[in-house]
């Protein structure tokens, strides 16, 4: 079977996060030669055809149930619109009625594999139906992968006797420490929640294997322990992102952006080579105002251009800024606030950044890889700690902000002071240690670039993956 005979359907959940590194995995594929089709709901349509771009990729919408069998309200079909705790638990609810649709289409499209998000434990039973296998990909790389099977496995937090306790990872490579305040919190420890990860894990165990969003030199003793150690099959094709060649590709991936890049591009022509930090907390999080007038207080202390992206739940007109801030920082041309979404590859991309305070979310810390960039480590929830330990101390082209405990998506009270914020945006963007972590990221770029080229580590296991695709045993 040639690639252009194989065809393959993503199923990405919906949320921003999940979504847009799916469709850029698509891209990979479509690149490739394969046929390649995304199934979605309606109101997530928009989101994918921007990011899908000029590339030939087939969308097919499946119905979101209705509010009255979900409790949701009309038009929530994007857990980005479902972040109170009660919400979110109404919303993946919500995502199981999707199976029927989805095995519907699965009849009439007949592909040869079913690429799902691990949020669809379901989706390896629905694909065994029509004797196709499933791929999982939670967008992750490895070093979070083995970290979570080995907290899973092992269960270290449970022989700890306080939250505070620092425990090692057991079977994992490199001495890895944590405390139970780390590790990921289920939203009020819903049942709902718990089983979802549960039924996550053993379809995953049970799935055809699992698309690592990472490359090869970037982690080889974690991609080993993951395949070698826990047994697991796994490719890694990633970095994804790295699929947005052109700037109008890195413009239009994701939602629309808050502000014109022409505009953007302008500001930043302005500025000398990697002097500007580059501030976002990914596509969920909100802070309370308190903690948003210390990151403002912060960034002007560090002396430091930035651009910071203030996500428009917080306060589209942002009255909590310290007085006089805007005409100050901003009209002074030392800041540029964007109020709702960024083009954020495009923004990192740019070479007059040269540093990224970010919430570690596994998308935004590749990216920050790929652009060469130190890194000011701010995790929130989800395995955002696991990425941050990566980047601080394994690959080590990050600096914390002292954050110990998953505080949610809301970001919480002012954890985070003003001097912390300007003394970590200043380690990484000037003096010795910033240019040393600099030089190391730049490295990690460079091989980042290679590895998705022809004959490079993630474009030689795509074809690992389709020749195991068409082996006969695979499902
Ligand atoms: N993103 C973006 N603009 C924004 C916020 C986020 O383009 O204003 C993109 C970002 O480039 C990344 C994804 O959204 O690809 C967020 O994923 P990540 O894993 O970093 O965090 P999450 O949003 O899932 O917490």
């Amino acid at each position: 079977m040639g690639n252009d005979e194989l065809h393959v359907l993503f199923f990405p959940f919906p949320a921003n996060g999940h979504i847009i590194p799916c469709v850029d995995l698509a891209r990979v594929f479509a690149m490739r030669g394969v046929k390649t089709t995304i199934v979605t709901t309606p109101l997530n349509v928009p989101l994918i055809s921007r990011t899908v771009g000029k590339a030939t990729i087939q969308i097919r919408t499946i119905k979101f149930p209705s509010p009255e069998e979900t409790g949701l309200p009309q038009g929530c079909e994007n857990s980005d619109s479902a972040l109170s705790p009660d919400k979110i638990i109404a919303f993946l609810k919500a995502t199981m009625l999707l199976r029927d649709p989805l095995e519907h289409l699965l009849q009439q499209e007949h592909p040869h594999c079913l690429v799902a998000d691990m949020f669809f434990p379901w989706a390896t039973d629905s694909a065994a139906k029509f004797g196709i296998p499933r791929i999982v990909f939670h967008g992750l790389g490895f070093f979070p992968l083995c970290v979570l099977a080995c907290v899973r496995q092992y269960r270290p937090q449970d022989k700890v006797s306080s939250y505070t306790e620092p425990f090692v990872v057991p079977n994992l490579p490199g001495e890895i420490t944590l405390t139970k305040m780390q590790l990921p919190q289920t939203p009020k420890h819903d049942e709902v929640f718990t089983q979802l990860l549960d039924e996550a894990n053993d379809s995953e165990l049970k799935s055809f294997g699992v698309i690592a969003n990472s490359f090869y030199e970037l982690e080889p003793v974690y991609a080993e322990h993951y395949r070698n150690h826990l047994g697991r099959r796994a490719w890694h094709l990633g970095p994804v992102s790295l699929c947005n060649r052109d700037s109008e590709e890195k413009a239009w991936r994701g939602k629309e952006a808050a502000i014109d890049e022409h505009e953007c591009m302008k500001w930043l022509a302005s500025k000398e080579k990697d002097s500007v930090v580059y501030v976002c907390f990914g596509s969920m999080t909100s802070f309370s105002e308190a903690q948003l007038r210390e990151i403002a207080l912060g960034l002007e202390a560090s002396g430091r251009a930035f651009i910071w992206v203030v996500k428009k739940g917080s306060n589209e007109k942002l009255e909590w800024l310290p007085e006089g801030y805007e005409d100050r920082v901003e009209g002074g041309g030392k800041g540029l606030i964007i109020r709702g979404w960024a083009p954020q590859v495009m923004i990192l991309d740019n070479e007059a950044v040269g540093g990224f305070v970010t919430h570690c979310g596994w998308n935004s810390a590749l990216e920050g890889v790929c652009a060469g960039l130190p890194m000011v480590t701010w995790p929130m929830y989800a395995e955002q700690f696991y990425n941050a330990k990566f980047l601080n101390d394994v690959v080590r082209i990050g600096v914390g902000v002292g954050v110990q405990t998953w505080i949610g998506m809301m970001g919480g009270e002012a954890a985070v002071k003003k001097e912390v914020i300007e003394k970590a945006v200043k380690r990484i963007m000037v003096g010795e240690e910033a240019e040393e972590m600099r030089k190391r990221a730049k490295e990690l770029s460079l091989m980042a670039r290679k590895a998705v080229r022809e004959g490079g580590s993630s474009y030689s296991h795509f074809n690992s993956l389709l020749q195991d695709l068409r082996s006969p045993t695979c499902m």
